[in-house]
């Protein structure tokens, strides 16, 4: 399997501000920021809108992209569920090298397929790189198996951003946008982090960095500059025109919030001492390991 040069994985639960930081790293001049990669298929299929605003079959960098990458593969990029994917995650926490996880494939057809969504992953990664000519590709696809995979794929080519907001805040944002319980939304919040945190045992520190979206909001200059020298790229703005899917709609209906940057912090008025009580019994503990008190 052939692989792209480097890759920045922004690794986050959702509303955490990924869309944020890979629209701030995707005008930096050696980067290509993609969105969220894993759902290609559906844009593709429901011929949805990239951020430029055109639906994706009629955006010139997609368009290009997507005459080098074999459509009916595309059924691959979704990243699996169900019992396959669960042992997947389970095999993925271990120490095993990635020949011996794949080597399990033939026990759990299941793992083939996540593998081949790897290979079409890289694959996108390469044409995106062809098709603009930057060293870097950013994609905040959000999945922390892929992540690990990818690890064991390119090795110290790929740089992890493992980004953190508040989750009081994030809770009652996925409460604002799905209409999910406190309850529900923080015990998901928390397993995530939970499981990040098993998998990043087997990922050197080297190759992650932790960012908080509330440092990134006070200061994203000099967050960008920490994030360039963690990736060993250059700090050097550029007018890079931004086509990425995914991410939040909030950003993806404003597109000055890229560049215009504001720490939203609803959740204080928004949730009352009951959804406090409630999230504090969930996750307080987790939350507290990562600043927020
Ligand atoms: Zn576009």
């Amino acid at each position: 399997m052939t692989k792209s040069n480097r890759v920045i994985y922004i690794n986050s639960f959702q509303r955490s501000g990924s869309t944020l930081l890979g629209g701030l790293l995707g005008q930096l001049s050696e980067v290509s920021y993609l969105g969220e990669v894993r759902n290609l298929q559906d844009y593709y299929s429901n011929n949805s809108r990239c951020f430029c605003s055109k639906p994706i079959r009629q955006c010139e960098f997609w368009g290009q992209l997507l005459q080098q990458v074999d459509i009916e593969q595309l059924a691959h990029t979704k990243s699996l569920y169900g019992f396959g994917h669960r042992c997947l995650k389970l095999a993925s926490l271990s120490k095993w090298s990635l020949s011996t996880i794949r080597s399990m494939s033939s026990i759990i057809p299941a793992f083939a397929d996540e593998f081949q969504l790897i290979e079409n992953i890289s694959g996108i990664y390469r044409a995106a790189q062809s098709v603009e000519g930057r060293q870097v590709i950013c994609d905040s696809s959000h999945r922390t198996t892929q992540c690990r995979l990818l690890y064991e794929l390119y090795g110290e080519e790929l740089k992890i951003i493992s980004l953190v907001r508040d989750g009081r805040a994030v809770v009652n944002s996925v409460r604002r946008r799905t209409g999910s319980s406190i309850g529900a939304a923080a015990t998901r919040w928390e397993r995530f982090h939970r499981v990040q945190k098993l998998m990043y045992r087997v990922i050197p520190d080297r190759n992650r960095l932790f960012i908080r979206y509330e440092d990134l909001c006070d200061d994203p200059i000099g967050t960008l500059k920490k994030i360039c020298e963690f990736a060993q790229i250059k700090y050097e703005q550029a007018d890079n025109a931004l086509h990425f899917i995914g991410g939040s709609s909030t950003i993806r209906s404003n597109k000055s919030s890229v560049s215009t940057i504001h720490l939203d912090e609803k959740w204080r008025h928004q949730l009352t001492d009951a959804d406090l009580a409630l999230f504090k019994k969930v996750a307080g503990p987790l939350n507290y390991t990562f600043g927020y008190h």
